[in-house]
């Protein structure tokens, strides 16, 4: 989301490991899906390219990362057209994509390891403002709590000094009661088909696990509300057992030792969740990388759109041109400009989508009324 801004730079970390080994041992962890991590006598090289990421300008680290684990492609099956896409042999590329390719590259399944990255621009059509848009309510409204700047609502130091104004934020966004969007839906039925390998989202919202993708198939890369934890005993506890309070302007405290409950949202400075590691091995797997509603400028997400392989397509939809579409475009990018909403809903007619699409999101909005009422019924 864009909330954290440029300053996410700080907010990445770079995550020290024990060693190499030990690292390998959490991403097969975090993975947890019996997917192969690489073998020991690769390990050194795989590392090294790893630690790329993470030290080096990532865009470096992932251009070597990018050749690393090529050997685990699946072969693919291409229709007709999908081939001379693809190309067979190097000469018969086909030199620009549009959005009508990329559908019929989905169509034919010649895109079925899809990897979503998503941003703030995804959720604003559900009521959601961009933290740091002029004129969207929350950016200005934030004067009222004394902040000394903006971000400080997401700095640790500030949080431990005066929680106050997280908490209000947090119930302000949590009385919104926000639904997914057609965007949301489009990524769920995305997964529905089998075809979403992992969707990357900066978005804190966590309308994605609400639209019914689960959770193994997200990467909250700045947390979500769905945890929280005590940030003097770090005991763990369901997000939702802080919203009793918070709704009430009280400050969540930990039944154990009484310190602040802070929902495992990443504030600057803080380390990014253990998933984020999922990367290593899934943009080297990728078949297509979808970019929606996202201005690129946060690290580590701008390199990740470098990560896929250079034969892979990437699609942009998104207000503006941005990143490295902007300023290191690859042959097979395809770039939708414009409102992200017509844009996703252009790709799902032209998937032949727009029924289905339509039906989900019908079938899911009943849900979520239902739940709704019923809670506002045992409340
Ligand atoms: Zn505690």
């Amino acid at each position: 989301m864009a909330w954290w801004g440029r300053s996410a730079l700080s907010a990445f970390r770079p995550w020290r490991p024990a060693g190499w080994r030990s690292l390998f041992t959490e991403v097969g962890d975090v993975l947890g899906e019996g997917r192969q991590v690489p073998s020991p006598g690769r390990t050194d090289m795989v590392a090294t390219r790893l630690w790329g990421v993470r030290t080096a300008p990532c865009a470096v680290g992932l251009a070597v990362l990018n050749s690393s684990i090529t050997g685990r492609r699946r072969p693919i099956s291409f229709s007709a057209s999908a081939s001379s896409i693809f190309g067979s042999g190097g000469n018969s590329k086909k030199e620009k994509l549009f959005l009508e390719d990329i559908a019929e590259l989905i169509q034919a399944r010649a895109c079925q390891r899809v990897v979503v990255m998503v941003g703030a621009g995804i959720s604003t059509p559900s009521g959601i403002p961009d933290f740091r848009s002029p004129g969207s309510g929350l950016y200005s409204n934030l004067q009222q709590y004394g902040l000394p700047y903006p971000e400080a609502i997401f700095e640790l130091a500030f949080f431990s000094h005066n929680p106050k104004p997280f908490f209000a934020l947090a119930k302000e966004l949590y009385l919104r009661s926000c639904r997914p969007n057609v965007i949301h839906y489009f990524l769920r039925l995305l997964h529905d088909k089998g075809l979403l390998l992992r969707l990357y989202t900066q978005n804190i919202d966590g309308l994605e696990r609400v639209s019914g993708i689960p959770a193994s198939k997200l990467v909250e890369a700045h947390g979500s509300f769905a945890s929280a934890t005590c940030t003097v005993c770090q005991r763990p506890s369901p997000g939702k057992d802080i919203w009793a309070d918070v709704t009430e302007d009280r400050i969540p405290r930990c039944p154990v030792c009484t310190g602040i409950v802070k929902p495992d949202v990443v504030f600057f400075g803080e380390a990014l969740p253990q998933r984020f590691l999922l990367h290593v091995l899934d943009f080297p797997m990728a078949d297509l990388l979808l970019i929606l509603g996202t201005s690129l400028e946060v690290e580590p997400f701008a390199s990740l759109s470098e990560a896929v392989q250079r034969s892979v397509p990437r699609l942009l939809i998104n207000r503006d041109l941005v990143g490295p579409f902007a300023w290191r475009p690859r042959s097979r990018d395809v770039v939708q400009l414009g409102d992200v909403v017509h844009g996703v809903e252009r790709l799902a007619e032209l998937l032949g989508w727009t029924q289905e699409l339509q039906d989900l999101i019908q079938q899911e909005t009943e849900k979520i009324s239902w739940l709704l009422f019923f809670l506002a019924v045992h409340s």
